[in-house]
């Protein structure tokens, strides 16, 4: 085993250890991943910019671990980067190597030990290692290593991929090799950012099914940058080269950027929900923002689902660039008529039954002007339970709203994802158990359409078949075995 040294500077915080009970009415992204390669320079500062552009991603933990030479430094912690991070911090983080990472749980429980970057020692050195995605084989990844001796200090399944690395690099093999190696265990959903004494590792799975891209920092050497999206390498004026394919691995060291094509069969399932939902809608994807992609979304549910109205107002923020793309398309004025408090976060103290009862409106708040005596579409991203529907709406009739018609910008979400997304078990997703015209009912609208599939993926521009869209489908890109689809799929439960 090697001799180098790991500081970890961890901060004990008296709650850090206590499950956070945090569970929204929408899909919630599992993570963002960052990485900064910049010889000579401290770049410590750099990842902190990059997460905090990335914190949509993952609002649980947020942690950076930097390479100087031999050493690596780590700090990670619960809560925003914002609050995990300070100057005196990131200066005792040395080193022209960085990994990042911003966190919300889909394996693993929502615990600090589960804070990433996951370092772990090697023959070679310690690798850190950044993962947005989830595997669908961990538990036989993780008996085949504890078979090999390896000892686990958390139940995620990125550390399980850091540990294949570690065991393939200390039966012999030089980084890339057992990098590759350790993908090819590995089923599902992976963009990885890896450093190492050597070098820093940009991968994704051969399905490329969350997204990962370079960029550059120009100076004396060039410099280069890994981030899940685009406006990570924005916040730090970094330049995007492209993105990382599917089945690549990219090796970045002082002789530059090498690229290795290391999946058999590549073939491109990116999520079609970091499109329409995760991603930040100034992130570039397929050469445009996603807000331009997110406006002709809105603009084919125009085409598709009509209704006469007053105004079209959406879903702040991510229902915005839809309902305007809808109004556009259906010449009906566009209005404000929700506020959001653009200042609330995750809040520990629950409200009391009476503030429950009388409709909390911590975060969302109607414009009464703008509703009273209209007939108004309210267009959103999605549904997945309902249950935030249903309030929105009668806070729209409250404000006097005369007709409500709910427009949304993605099919009925009926199946749930294995993929590094947590969008509940099957039974809990209202459009797997009812029909359009029972949701219209549960959640007080009169009319409710959903974009159709074909329309979601047309607006793309690209193959309609270069898209993971399973959670609409029941089509999973990268087979699921029995007892991981058993978890969370009911029909499946019933057979058993
Ligand atoms: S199942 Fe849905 S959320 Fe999951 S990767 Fe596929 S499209 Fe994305």
């Amino acid at each position: 085993m090697p001799n180098q040294s790991l500081y970890s500077l961890e901060n004990l915080s008296a709650n850090a250890q206590e499950p956070v009970n945090h569970k929204p009415d929408k899909p919630e992204e599992a993570c963002g991943v960052f990485g900064v390669y910049a010889p000579g320079e401290n770049v410590a500062k750099l990842a902190y910019f990059g997460l905090y552009a990335l914190q949509h991603r993952g609002q649980e933990s947020a942690g950076i671990a930097t390479f100087a030479g031999e050493r690596v430094y780590c700090y990670k912690d619960m809560g925003l980067v914002s609050q995990v991070f300070n100057e005196d911090i990131l200066q005792q983080l040395p080193g022209y190597l960085a990994v990042g990472h911003t966190r919300y749980s889909t394996t693993g429980s929502s615990l600090k030990v589960n804070a990433q970057p996951a370092i772990v020692k090697t023959r070679l050195g310690s690798l850190a290692l950044a993962h947005n995605g989830n595997l669908v084989n961990t538990l036989e990844l993780r008996e085949k290593l504890i078979q090999q001796d390896r000892c686990f200090l958390t139940t995620t399944d990125s550390e399980a991929i850091a540990l294949a690395v570690a065991d393939q690099v200390d039966k012999g093999k030089e980084w890339l090799e057992a990098a590759i190696s350790a993908f090819k265990m590995c089923n599902g959903a992976y963009s990885l950012v890896i450093g190492t004494p050597a070098g820093m590792i940009g991968a994704r799975d051969p399905h490329g099914i969350r997204p990962l891209v370079i960029g550059t920092l120009e100076g004396e050497k060039t410099r280069y940058v890994l981030a899940s999206e685009t406006c990570g390498l924005d916040i730090i004026g970094a330049e995007y080269l492209r993105d990382v394919e599917p089945g690549e691995l990219v090796w970045i060291t002082d002789e530059g950027l090498a690229s290795f094509h290391w999946a058999e069969k590549p073939a491109k399932k990116l999520c079609i929900f970091e499109m329409i939902y995760f991603a930040r809608p100034d992130s570039v994807m397929h050469d445009e923002t996603l807000y331009t992609y997110r406006l002709r979304l809105g603009e084919q549910l125009a085409q598709e689902s009509y209704v006469e109205a007053d105004v079209v107002i959406g879903v702040p923020d991510s229902g915005i660039p839809a309902a305007i793309g809808f109004s556009r398309a259906s010449s009906i004025a566009y209005g404000e008529g929700l506020i959001k408090n653009r200042y609330v976060g995750r809040t520990f103290i629950q409200p009391t039954q009476g503030m429950r009862e009388s409709g909390i409106k911590m975060k969302l708040n109607t414009l009464k002007d703008v509703l009273a005596d209209k007939r108004v579409i309210i267009v959103d991203d999605s549904i997945v339970r309902g249950t935030t529907s249903k309030k929105i709406v009668k806070a729209l009739r409250d404000s006097g709203a005369k007709e409500v018609h709910m427009r949304i910008s993605s099919p009925p979400v009926t199946h749930p994802c294995f993929y590094g997304i947590d969008t509940d078990n099957q039974e809990q997703l209202i459009a797997a158990t009812k029909s359009v015209q029972e949701i219209e009912q549960r959640i007080g609208v009169d009319s409710l359409t959903y974009l159709s599939w074909e329309g979601m993926l047309k607006v793309t521009g690209e193959n309609p078949n270069s898209f993971c869209s399973a959670c609409f489908t029941g089509d999973y890109p990268v087979t699921i075995p029995e007892n991981v689809r058993r978890s969370k799929l009911m029909l499946e439960k019933a057979k058993v």
